[in-house]
This record gives structure tokens, C-alpha cells and sequence, in this order.
């Protein structure tokens, strides 16, 4: 008998272990660990729909004929894999699971397990995304630079969504310009989908609110889904719903608005319990029968066969030294109210409240908001990748950290990005409705109740002149900071440094 293990964020039917197994001689195990859920202080709805997915999908596996051992968390006393295995599995004629998201656990898997309980382990590749494995490398290899969009582009030509033999659908690979609308309020908001929670939902919902009280959140606007059934129909819904304006709003923010015509499809996607293909097939159907524009379409595929496998191919490409990059030699600890919520600037604390009630931000909420806040600030990436890990309920490593480490805290150097997502007030004006409300003077830089993101951004421009005046998407910026009166360029400077000095003030 073999023993196949499978993980948290492994809940697919198509999972490579599954086809690798005999459902009438193997057996599978899944075990909720202390290790696993405590090794950052994750948000309480992370662990919630991690474990309640899990036992939903345990009980899937049992009703095709699989012999299942799952260990509920609290009712065993193993903390990790090892002590499972070397306890339960050493009789085992062989251990197979595929290939984990993060180098961390893959490297316990590679190199500890089999000696914890002394049977061979099989690692299979994990094919259940867009890019094959082994394509990602061959495609970097010998390029001086890597880009996301003629990765995209590739991506584009390989899968054939949205071609039209070996043209764009179009005419174009990229319709971003149109992307970029703020929201004034005169097309209607889309529906919440809410789901009826089960027993099992339930009792993991007790479980988490007894053991992990400490971690960041709240419960009580628990939304997820937890079933395949349940993220079927929150891609059916997104497709109905939201994909029509997905493009035009896709970078706007507004005040109590959560999650305008976002899919929130990421949590299902990265735990497994939505294929990507299907996805981006359910939305390239849509742009062909005419239900959604292609700038909608176009902007959404992008993200998922564009952005999610490049970021993927990126963190395996890298690891573990990737973790490490610090280029811009940041060290600012992160300031409180990231875990409080509780600061003055308006914009912060919408993206916080989001985060703590929903698990949830948007993209431009992470980047442009409190990703922003962090580069301009200088905070150590290592603690900004922290947070984001903790806090998001679809955080894996290899998907969060590229995004912080590479595209928020240009901390590679430029894998992610030409040149940093860095923005001043101005920005946040212009895509949201958050300086109406705030306390602080978007206009202003230098002045005692000044926007912050001003004159940190000008500081941020200042003190990086070394690193970023020679890049050409940025002399610019260099160009108006040179030609701006000094006395204006020092009192903002002044502002800044006094900010610096005291972050958790704001
Ligand atoms: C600092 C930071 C940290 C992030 N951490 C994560 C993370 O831990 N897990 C995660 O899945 N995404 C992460 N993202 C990417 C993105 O913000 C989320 O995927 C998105 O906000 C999820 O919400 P949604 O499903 O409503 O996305 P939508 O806006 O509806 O986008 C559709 C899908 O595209 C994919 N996608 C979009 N942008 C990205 C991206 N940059 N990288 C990878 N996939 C993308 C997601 O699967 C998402 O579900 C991060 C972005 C930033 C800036
Ligand atoms: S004024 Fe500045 S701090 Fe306030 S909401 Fe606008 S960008 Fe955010």
C-alpha cells in the first residue's frame, strides 16, 4: 500500500498524486497541522477556509472510493508531517504528493520525510497550471531580461485563448489603457453572492474562533466558499455579474465598496478548487456569445494566464536566494495600525478594514495603497512580505511573495516591473473616492496636515536617485523633481523626514 498525501492547497481531482494512486489498494492522507497553520499568525479566515475546503474535499475523495485518514487539527498531537509520517506510514510501501507551493515545506518534503519514516517519496510535478513544467525556464534562459508581457504574449500563443490563428483577438495583446476608469457611480454595483454554511463550515468556524483567537481578523463576515460546487458558482457569478465591467474598473477604489467587479476568485484558484484554464475559458466564452467587452476579458485573462503563471515561474525560477533581495536596502519596521487598521489616512484604513473583515483586498488596494505606503516608507520586505502573507486568505508563498518582494518593494530589482509601482497622492485621488473623507490634504505636500503619500513619495524619489535616474521611465520624474524651486523641494523633504521619524503617528 501507498500512502499519498495531500496538501492544503492541493483540493483538485485532477491532482497528479490522485492519477498515480489505486483508489482500491492506496490510501491518501490530508491532516490539518499545527506547524502549517501557526508558522505565521495567518488571518482566522484563511485557516477557516483552508480547513473547511479540506474536509469538504475528503469527503469528495471518500464519495469516489478513496480510503481517506484526515487528522483534524486538535484531535491529534502531530505538529508536523514528519511526526505523521514516522508515527502512522512507516510500514507504507512508498509516499507520493505532488510538488508544493513553496519552497519552504518542499524543501521538508525533499529532504525530511523520507528519513522520518524511512519509505521512499515520490514527488510528482504539479501540472495543474497554465505553464507546463519545465516551460518556464526554457523560456528565461539566455534572455537579459524577463518581462510578464511577452511572457503573456507566449502564453497567449500556446493556450490559444483569444487568438485568432496567430493573431491577437483584436488586433491587440493588451487593452490596459482602457482599463483604467475611476468610478463615479453611474454604473450599478454588482450582487454579493453569499453561501449557506454547512455543519462542516460551522464547526471549523468554532475551531478557528477557539484556537487561533490571536491572529489577525475577524470571522464574522466569513463569505468564502469551501466546496468545488460552491467556487463553480462564484466563477458563474463573476462571469454574469462583474466580468462586463471588470475592465473599466479594474483599478478603482471606492469608499465601502470592497470589491467592485473583482472575481475574488483567487482563494479557489490557489487552493485548487478552480481550474485556471476553465476559468479563462468561461471568460473568452463570454467576450465570443457576446456577453462581456474585450477589454473585460482580455484585462482578466491577462491576469491569471499572464500575471499568476509569470509570478509562479518567477518564485521557482529564484528561490531560495529570492527571498532574501533586499535592493533597495530598506529597514523601517512595518507600522502598527497594518495590524490595527487604526490610522488617520483615510485611504489606509478602507484597505486595512477590507483586509480584516473580508481577508480580502483588491489588487489596487494591495499595490497602490498599502503596498505603495510600505516602498515609500522603506520597510524592511521581509516584514511587508510577512504581513501579506498573513493576511490574505488566497496568501501562498509563491504567488505573494514575487508580488510584494518583486512588484510592490522593487526589492529584485525589476523581475516585476521596469520600474517601481511608486505614487503619490495624486494617484489615489484620481483612481478613488478616499481623499473626500480623509483628514489629510491630498493638494498639499509640506504642510502639518499634508497628504503623507506626497512628500514620501518625493523623499522616496530623492533618496533612490542613485538606483532609478538613469532608467528611462523615470528621468521624467527626475527631470520635474531637478526643475521644482528648492525651497519647496526642502520643505517637503523636511515633512517627510519628520514622518519617518514617526510613522505610527499617521
Ligand atoms: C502585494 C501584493 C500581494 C499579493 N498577494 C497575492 C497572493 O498572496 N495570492 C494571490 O493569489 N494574489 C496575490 N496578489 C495578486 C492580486 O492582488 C490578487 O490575486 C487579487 O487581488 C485577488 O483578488 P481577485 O480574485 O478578486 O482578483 P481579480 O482582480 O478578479 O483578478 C483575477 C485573478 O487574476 C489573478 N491575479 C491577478 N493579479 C495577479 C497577480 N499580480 N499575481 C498573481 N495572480 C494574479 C488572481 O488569480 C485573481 O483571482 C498580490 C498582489 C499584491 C500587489
Ligand atoms: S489624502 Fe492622502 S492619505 Fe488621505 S486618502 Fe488621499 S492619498 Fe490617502
Amino acid at each position: 500500500m501507498k500512502i499519498g498525501i495531500i496538501l492544503g492547497d492541493q483540493l483538485s481531482l485532477s491532482l497528479p498524486t490522485l492519477a498515480h494512486l489505486d483508489k482500491q489498494r492506496d490510501r491518501l492522507v490530508m491532516a490539518e497541522l499545527a506547524d502549517e497553520a501557526t508558522y505565521v499568525k495567518h488571518h482566522k479566515q484563511k485557516i477557516a477556509l483552508i480547513f473547511s475546503a479540506m474536509r469538504h474535499f475528503a469527503t469528495d475523495l471518500q464519495q469516489q472510493g478513496w480510503q481517506v485518514d484526515y487528522y483534524p487539527y486538535g484531535e491529534h498531537r502531530h505538529r508536523d508531517f514528519e511526526s505523521l509520517l514516522a508515527d502512522h506510514y512507516r510500514e507504507a510501501q512508498g509516499i507520493v504528493v505532488t510538488h508544493c507551493g513553496e519552497y519552504r515545506l518542499q524543501q521538508r518534503i525533499d529532504q525530511q520525510w523520507s528519513a522520518s519514516c524511512g519509505v521512499e517519496v515520490t514527488c510528482l510535478d504539479d501540472t495543474r497550471f497554465l505553464c507546463a513544467p519545465g516551460f518556464f525556464p526554457r523560456w528565461a534562459a539566455g534572455k537579459k531580461q524577463l518581462r510578464m508581457e511577452f511572457f503573456y504574449r507566449e502564453m497567449r500563443r500556446h493556450t490559444s485563448l483569444l487568438m485568432e490563428g496567430s493573431e491577437p483577438v483584436g488586433g491587440k495583446w493588451n487593452f490596459d489603457s482602457s482599463n483604467r476608469q475611476p468610478y463615479k457611480g453611474k454604473t450599478p454595483l454588482p450582487p454579493v453572492l453569499t453561501f449557506t454554511r454547512d455543519a462542516i463550515d460551522e464547526q471549523v468556524l468554532a475551531l478557528v474562533a477557539e484556537h487561533f483567537a490571536d491572529h489577525p481578523g475577524s470571522l464574522q463576515h466569513f463569505q468564502w466558499g469551501t466546496t468545488s460546487r460552491q467556487a463553480q458558482q462564484a466563477l458563474a457569478h463573476f462571469i454574469e455579474h462583474r466580468l462586463p465591467c471588470f475592465g473599466d474598473y479594474q483599478d478603482a477604489m471606492i469608499t465601502g465598496e470592497d470589491t467592485l467587479f473583482h472575481s475574488l476568485l483567487s482563494p479557489y484558484l490557489n487552493l485548487g478548487l478552480l481550474d485556471p484554464m476553465a476559468v479563462c475559458q468561461a471568460a473568452e466564452q463570454a467576450y465570443y456569445d457576446g456577453d462581456a467587452p474585450l477589454n473585460a476579458v482580455e484585462g482578466f485573462i491577462r491576469q491569471i494566464l499572464g500575471w499568476r503563471e509569470y509570478v509562479r515561474g518567477i518564485y521557482w525560477l529564484l528561490m531560495p536566494d529570492y527571498a532574501k533581495e533586499n535592493r533597495l536596502g530598506n529597514h523601517r519596521p512595518l507600522p502598527s495600525y497594518y495590524w490595527t487598521g487604526e490610522t488617520k489616512m483615510h485611504c489606509m484604513a478602507e484597505c486595512f478594514r477590507n483586509t480584516l473583515e473580508h481577508a480580502y483586498a483588491h489588487h489596487i488596494q494591495r499595490l497602490m495603497v498599502t503596498g505603495n505606503f510600505a516602498l515609500l516608507l522603506g520597510v524592511l520586505p521581509d516584514a511587508i512580505c510577512q504581513w501579506y502573507l498573513e493576511v490574505y486568505a488566497d496568501a501562498f508563498d509563491w504567488v505573494e511573495l514575487p508580488n510584494t518582494l518583486g512588484m510592490v518593494m522593487h526589492a529584485d530589482g525589476g523581475y516585476l516591473g521596469s520600474k517601481p509601482y511608486a505614487a503619490s497622492g495624486s494617484y489615489i485621488n484620481r483612481m478613488s473616492d478616499y481623499c473626500k473623507h480623509c483628514q489629510y490634504d491630498v493638494k498639499t505636500a509640506s504642510e502639518s496636515d499634508s497628504c503623507p503619500f506626497n512628500s514620501l513619495y518625493w523623499h522616496f524619489i530623492h533618496r533612490h536617485r542613485g538606483q532609478f535616474s538613469t532608467n528611462h521611465r523615470m528621468k521624467m520624474i527626475y527631470r520635474n523633481l531637478d526643475r521644482m524651486d528648492s525651497d519647496k523641494v526642502n520643505a517637503m523633504l523636511t515633512r517627510a523626514e519628520s514622518l519617518l521619524a514617526n510613522p505610527d503617528l499617521l
